[in-house]
């Protein structure tokens, strides 16, 4: 009992020793605005120049090398085992693909902005190369490519019509403009020019009203919004008027 009593006093002297050095180090008796006593000596001293013990610096020194020693043994160790680390990494990839493929998924829709810069400096930086990638993959996948091309097509008829547009003018030596099909459409109302009618928004035909075959040329000036049937039966008569814009 006595034994514990004096285990017990002892333990309530140090924890007060301790916790009045907290207080001198941490400058408390100076922040409380209360002058710190002179009187009460220093519980604990900085160690002395060249000592070996370590202050925060000093931690954060040893951290630091330590930091550096682990980094180097790791690329060692990399590069000693570069070939069982790749086969690792390829089992890992083979074993979790649906988890990697909806991480990548979440990643990209959170990151599109950060992953279109990026894609584009890639793209800017190794045009040659990608290019050559490009033809030796559309040459080994032709079934993939084929699906892919007729995919982008679906989804993009306006576009898809204007590239063939101005490839036929081209083909035809006709003067080219980049024409819009929106455009043309939204400013002659969606209305065929030749009879008058509104036209199925997703099945009308871009006249051009001096045909190409004619010296017309494929700008804003010489193109109408026209029905198929019209378009047809007109061929490559010159019908309606030339619009001036
Ligand atoms: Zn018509």
């Amino acid at each position: 009992m006595r034994a514990d009593k004096g285990r017990g006093e002892n333990i309530f002297w140090i924890s007060l020793a301790f916790a009045l050095d907290i207080a001198d180090n941490d400058n408390v008796s100076k922040q409380s605005g209360i002058p710190a006593n002179p009187q009460r000596p220093a519980l604990r001293k900085a160690p002395p120049s060249g000592s070996c013990l370590l202050t925060t610096a000093g931690r954060g020194v040893a951290g630091l090398s330590r930091k550096r020693n682990r980094k180097a043994a790791d690329a060692k160790y990399r590069k000693a085992h570069r070939a069982e680390i790749t086969a690792s990494k390829a089992i890992y990839r083979e074993a979790h693909k649906a988890q990697i493929a909806a991480y990548n998924a979440g990643y990209n829709k959170i990151h599109k902005t950060q992953k279109a810069i990026r894609g584009a400096k890639r793209y800017k930086e190794h045009k040659t190369q990608i290019a050559a990638q490009c033809t030796v993959y559309r040459k080994t996948h032709k079934i993939q490519t084929a699906a892919t091309v007729a995919a982008w097509h679906k989804g993009h008829m306006d576009k898809v019509r204007d590239i063939k547009a101005r490839r036929r003018a081209l083909k035809a030596g006709a003067t080219v403009e980049k024409v819009n099909r929106a455009l043309v459409y939204e400013r002659d109302s969606g209305r065929c020019h030749l009879c008058g009618r509104k036209v199925n928004p997703k099945k009308w035909h871009l006249d051009h009203i001096i045909p190409l075959s004619k010296g017309g040329e494929h700008s804003y000036r010489n193109v109408a919004v026209a029905c198929p049937k019209c378009n047809m039966s007109k061929g490559a008569k010159v019908r309606g008027q030339l619009r001036l814009y």
